[in-house]
């Protein structure tokens, strides 16, 4: 459903990122995981198109999200391909990014009703759908600011999921939480993954869980991909030493 072709980054002089070519399946599972600084987070962007590569194809579901304009080496976004491909895709954010003055429900329904028009009542039904399924259908007037951490984050799942989305993006979502909320949030996660049909990409320093939801794990090292494989290649018999004291670190 998403190809990377030798996508290239770089904010000024800096290179994060330096050719990547990476599929993602339908329905598949990918965790990235990587030193801090490694380019996860802006790999995810560009997807989500919030940043725009510097060289190199995105490809979603047969849509190019770039083009190189013809007689110049900028890249322009493909407006019409980049709008219908927002609707495709929900991100998860590290600061769950919520609208403070609206209420939970307001908060979920903002964009279906905005974004994909989608009317009033049905809006207002799937947010509160949503919101149930992750626990927080007692919550629904409540504002942001009276949540903890991890309901926050839920919410901000419920946001993502009333979209529809046929891929979720979830970047690094229990890093800004206390300890004892991460459970709570990677058990929301865990049941959408379940649930199969939706194609996932994890940024996680999380490496339990990635290896318990994951189907592939991506090591981004140094601007490329370094290793890839399934959980147990990646996490228990890779040889390759810059992942090895990677993983010293989390485990
Ligand atoms: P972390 O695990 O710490 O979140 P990451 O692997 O997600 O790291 P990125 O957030 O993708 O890394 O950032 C990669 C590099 O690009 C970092 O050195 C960062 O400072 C730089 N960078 C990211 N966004 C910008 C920007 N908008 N302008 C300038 N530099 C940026």
């Amino acid at each position: 459903i998403v190809k990377y072709r030798d996508v290239h980054k770089s904010f000024g002089e800096l290179e994060v990122l330096k050719g990547i070519n990476l599929d993602i399946m339908p329905s598949e599972k990918v965790a990235l995981i990587g030193p801090s600084g490694s380019g996860k987070t802006t790999i995810i962007r560009m997807l989500m198109t919030l940043e725009e590569p510097t060289l190199g194809d995105i490809i979603v579901d047969g849509r190019n999200l770039w083009k190189m304009e013809k007689d110049s080496k900028v890249f322009r976004a493909n407006e019409k391909h980049l709008r219908s491909v927002r609707g495709d895709i929900g991100m998860v954010f590290q600061h769950f990014n919520l609208f403070p003055h609206m209420t939970i429900l307001e908060n979920c329904m903002s964009a279906p009703i905005h974004v994909k028009k989608i009317d009033k009542q049905t809006a207002k039904k799937r947010s509160i759908e949503m919101l149930e399924k992750v626990g927080l259908g007692d919550k629904l007037d409540n504002y942001p600011s009276q949540l903890s951490g991890g309901q926050k984050q839920r919410v901000a799942m419920a946001r993502a999921l009333v979209m529809r989305p046929k891929i979720m993006l979830f970047d690094e979502v229990t890093s800004a939480l206390d300890p004892e909320l991460v459970g709570e949030v990677l058990e929301v996660i865990r049941d959408i993954a379940n649930k199969g049909d939706m194609a996932m990409v994890l940024v996680t320093h999380e490496m339990d869980f990635a290896q318990e939801i994951a189907d592939r794990i991506v090591f981004l090292d140094n601007g490329i991909i370094a290793e890839q494989g399934t959980p147990t290649e990646v996490l228990e018999s890779s040889n390759n030493e810059r992942l090895q004291s990677f993983l010293h670190r989390f485990r």
